[in-house]
């Protein structure tokens, strides 16, 4: 299929095919090839409902060691609706995957049966940056050693005044990490996380 041509490992060709995707949309037939092929950054300009979560959820979960139990990947999300649609839609991604473990962190729910979620392995961590931030001041997530941030919907979290929040937290980031950026609209404020967060992203439009 078109899905195999870009580059797809088979566990994830397998969830493709259980979702009934046919082809891929334009977003991840730009995105995908770059993201498994290299260590860059990305920025890519796209609006909800273009398929945008599969093309970062493929790539990160076809990148990161299933065998670690350390949090590799961590997924931002303006909302916790979002957070949880993305959540859901890693898990279905990830299904044929062996031993790997999304969790979603947002507010209004149990800050312990989070953590609890948390300690039990989380390769995978997709939160809305206000609890997110309220767990690593509590000790009870530790991103210290992710591989990749997303950044989704960074247009929308900026709106809602999550600018220090984000700061925050990509500070208790490694340096030598990929962050992927995905926006609807690039608006200033969002020109300034990735100036200050990423090296020479890759840019794409959709
Ligand atoms: P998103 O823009 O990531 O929120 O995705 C919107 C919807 O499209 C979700 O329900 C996905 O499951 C679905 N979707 C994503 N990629 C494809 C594809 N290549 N073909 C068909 N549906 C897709």
């Amino acid at each position: 299929t078109k899905f195999e041509a870009l580059g797809l490992s088979k566990p994830l060709l397998d969830a493709v095919n259980d979702m009934g995707f046919e082809s891929p949309s334009e977003v991840q037939e730009k995105a995908i090839p770059i993201l498994l092929e290299s260590e860059t950054d990305l920025v890519a300009l796209a609006q909800t409902g273009t398929g945008k979560t599969a093309a970062f959820g493929f790539p990160l979960i076809q990148k990161l060691d299933s065998n670690s139990r350390t949090t590799q990947g961590l997924i931002l999300s303006p909302t916790r609706e979002l957070c949880l649609q993305i959540t859901n839609e890693i898990q279905a991604y990830s299904k044929f995957v062996k031993g790997l473990n999304t969790v979603a962190i947002y507010g209004g729910a149990s800050i312990t049966d989070q953590a609890r979620q948390i300690k039990r392995g989380a390769q995978i961590v997709v939160a809305t940056p206000g609890r997110m931030k309220d767990m690593i001041s509590r000790g009870l997530v530790d991103i210290t050693k992710i591989d990749y941030c997303i950044l989704d919907e960074a247009d929308e979290m900026l709106n809602m005044g999550f600018f220090e929040d984000i700061k925050d937290i990509l500070s208790n980031t490694p340096k030598e990490k990929s962050t992927w950026l995905f926006s609807a609209t690039m608006p200033r404020e969002v020109a300034t996380i990735a100036k200050k967060f990423m090296h020479s992203p890759i840019e794409i439009t959709v």
